[in-house]
């Protein structure tokens, strides 16, 4: 197969539903299945099958009608994708319950995102070694984001800090933030801030799974 050269531009919706497709190839190739047509992709990530013939029209001729698409090809072609060839050197602001679960896991399934760095600004834990991370003061963030690269932040700060905690992350040069509170923040143009809200995906979940499944 041909090797993309470069990314494509695709749209955060597609780049999103990569995931869940790139997560579920692999489930198929763990299980020995070799190919799969878009409409059973369909059935096991729940998105039309329309959605995934398009979605896949991006990367080129990835599958032959009536053949489907070859399991292994897809998972080549969406990880190059998604998957980033350098290591990424991640901060966490805020060491609180969800950092330190973050810290704990340190996305191990994927070796180039790591968080290498941690911040709070409580006196308590700055100075402790929390989940083997030295836990820094705020105002050691400009020489620790020199010293170690730092591209992109994890913000873990509760709604009401987040704006001040991510002014400093902005401030010292990274426009990569994926942030755990939902509240919007205001960032300059040039950054890209990503919102994890788990109360409404947990939500739509529920109102999809009510619809496709009613009691
Ligand atoms: P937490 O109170 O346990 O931790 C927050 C941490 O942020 C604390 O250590 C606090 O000292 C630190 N902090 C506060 N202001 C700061 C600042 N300006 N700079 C640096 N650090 C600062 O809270 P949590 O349970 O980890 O939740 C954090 C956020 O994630 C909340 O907005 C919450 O709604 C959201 N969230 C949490 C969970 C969860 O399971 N805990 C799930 C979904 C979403």
């Amino acid at each position: 197969m041909e090797k993309m050269k470069e990314k494509p531009a695709i749209s955060k919706a597609t780049t999103k539903r990569l995931s869940l497709y790139l997560r579920c190839l692999k489930e198929l190739n763990a299980k020995n299945i070799t190919r799969i047509k878009s409409s059973e992709l369909a059935n096991l990530t729940q998105v039309g099958s329309a959605t995934i013939r398009r979605d896949f029209s991006h990367f080129g001729e990835l599958g032959r009608s009536g053949y489907g698409y070859n399991v292994k090809d897809l998972i080549t072609v969406f990880s190059g994708i998604l998957d980033t060839k350098e290591e990424k050197k991640i901060a966490l602001i805020g060491v609180g319950n969800l950092g330190q679960a973050l810290l704990k896991n340190n996305f191990r399934r994927n070796d180039n995102l790591n968080i290498v760095c941690a911040f709070d600004n409580d006196p308590n834990k700055i100075g402790q070694i929390i989940d083997g991370f030295l836990v820094h003061d705020l105002s050691e963030l400009p020489e620790v984001f020199v010293k170690e690269n730092i591209q992109v932040a994890i913000s873990t700060v509760p709604s009401r800090y987040a704006q001040e905690a991510i002014d400093i992350v902005v401030k010292n040069g990274v426009t990569a933030i994926l942030n755990f509170a939902p509240d919007p923040l205001n960032v300059p143009e040039n950054v890209n801030i990503r919102y994890i809200d788990l109360t409404s995906e947990l939500q739509s979940l529920i109102y999809f799974d009510e619809m496709v499944n009613p009691s």
